[in-house]
């Protein structure tokens, strides 16, 4: 397999830093003879309990990777992927060319799960005075779509239509594998590091390849009007066919245009019209698999990462014997939690419905949590994630800093001298003939007192252990 990220693409790319450098203009011209283009927008992201004047985050680059015929025919299209600095170029400057690409009819416009992105380009644009911004892209395909027709046509059974993220895509396809790890870096840092340059180039750029693979598979199946030869005419009319059966468009209505009240109940992917290609809502209900289940590669130990809103659940979760690590920093972005449990093989439970939208960083690894108390949010986490949870697994993790405990008890002698210096033992438990266990990583000492009977009962009782 290869690593996009080890290898430099096979397409050049510019990077389009300002409207006066020859790249602008280089960028003008692809754009007019481009029949294809591969669509895909970087930002810097923000959380949404963060006061902030503007409601979606601006958008820094826009990579645009563009397929045209080469000019002696007997060649086949040739590529080139342009990096807009949207931090650099003038939007005005740019306005109108991306405007007329995104609307133009000649141009098949390819984008994975676009409408995010156009939503906050269009708000970038208008927001400084290019009004009205972007309402439409079209002729426009789904990368999405096309995947699931191509897997379709591969296997017998009806493929799931669980939410792929672009890497799994390629990986499938392409054979490539995309590492998501630069999605989290700072794209509103300038300039952009060499890894940036080829990650964000290569997101753009191998749309243009899927496209490639579907159109192959077209004209090997002769789905359409045109037969095996691919000369100019025929390739029109193999493209008019594949827009008379796959073409979509990208609509942004006024109401696109204004950020979703997070406080009104999220709309749930089935509830709304069916209309899938429309609806790019974010899905509230976990779908899975988990990334420590097996049948993915897992060791079958689920791992949790609560975000800073609900930490009484990573303790509750710890209580009952669960693996449950909180973030690294104390007000993380969203990209570095997802990070994090994307690193960590963990699922990301929030109380954000706005992290969602990051799934695609990390693929079925965030949980929006509905229950508001930190019981019923335990009991939710346990029936959704069809955890077993057994009284033995009850207090068997540190639930101060999620580490576990050494394997064998220390007697009460053990337990004082390992206590010097940070924690002290009540005399009292001294003639009472206790276990103490201590934590193999912060080395805090737990013994099976009265609290810890009360707190084993409370557990037993909130997983309803006994009935
Ligand atoms: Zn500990």
């Amino acid at each position: 397999m290869d690593s996009a990220q080890n290898h430099k693409l096979p397409s050049p790319i510019h990077i389009v830093t300002s409207s006066t450098c020859a790249e602008f203009t280089h960028l003008l011209q692809s754009l007019r003879q481009s029949t294809v283009v591969g669509l895909d927008a970087e930002w810097k992201p923000r959380r949404s309990s963060q006061p902030d004047s503007s409601p979606f985050p601006p958008v820094t680059l826009l990579q645009i990777a563009c397929q045209f015929q080469a000019e002696k025919s007997d060649e086949g299209p040739k590529s080139e992927v342009f990096l807009v600095d949207l931090l650099g170029v003038p939007l005005g400057d740019v306005y109108q060319p991306i405007k007329e690409m995104f609307e133009s009819e000649n141009i098949i416009k390819l984008g994975f799960r676009f409408k995010q992105d156009l939503v906050f380009l269009s708000h970038t644009f208008s927001t400084q005075g290019c009004e009205p911004g972007f309402d439409l892209v079209a002729p426009f395909l789904d990368i999405t779509n096309i995947y699931f027709r191509l897997k379709s046509q591969n296997s017998a059974k009806r493929c799931s239509k669980d939410t792929k993220s672009l890497a799994t895509v390629c990986e499938e396809l392409l054979g490539i594998s995309l590492s998501k790890e630069l999605q989290c870096s700072d794209w509103s840092s300038r300039p952009l590091s060499e890894e940036q340059i080829q990650y964000a180039a290569a997101d753009a750029f191998y749309l243009l390849e899927i496209f490639s693979v579907f159109q192959q598979n077209i004209v090997n199946k002769g789905e359409c009007a045109a037969s095996v030869s691919v000369g100019d005419d025929d390739h029109c009319r193999m493209m008019q066919s594949i827009l008379t059966d796959f073409g979509d468009k990208i609509v942004l209505k006024e109401s696109d245009k204004v950020p979703k009240n997070t406080n009104k109940k999220v709309k749930q992917r089935k509830s709304i019209n069916g209309n899938k290609k429309e609806n790019v809502e974010v899905c509230t209900e976990w779908q899975g698999p988990a990334p420590w289940e097996l049948s993915v590669g897992g060791d079958g130990f689920p791992k949790f990462l609560c975000d800073v809103m609900i930490e009484g659940l990573a303790k509750h979760l710890r209580c009952v014997g669960i693996d449950a690590a909180l973030p690294s920093s104390k007000k993380p972005e969203p990209r570095e939690l997802l990070n994090q449990a994307y690193k960590e093989k963990r699922v990301l439970l929030t109380r954000d419905v706005n992290l969602l939208r990051y799934q695609y960083l990390a693929e079925n690894q965030v949980y929006k949590v509905k229950s508001l108390l930190k019981n019923d949010q335990l009991v939710e986490v346990i029936e959704t994630f069809k955890l077993s949870i057994s009284e033995d697994q009850l207090m068997s993790r540190c639930t101060k800093c999620n580490g576990s405990f050494i394997q064998k008890p220390l007697t009460i002698e053990e337990a004082v001298e390992a206590s010097k210096g940070f924690q002290v033992i009540p005399s009292c438990l001294f003639d009472k003939n206790l276990e103490f266990w201590k934590c193999t990583t912060c080395h805090q000492l737990y013994w099976e007192g009265t609290q810890y009977r009360h707190a084993v009962d409370k557990f037993v009782s909130i997983c309803k252990l006994k009935d």
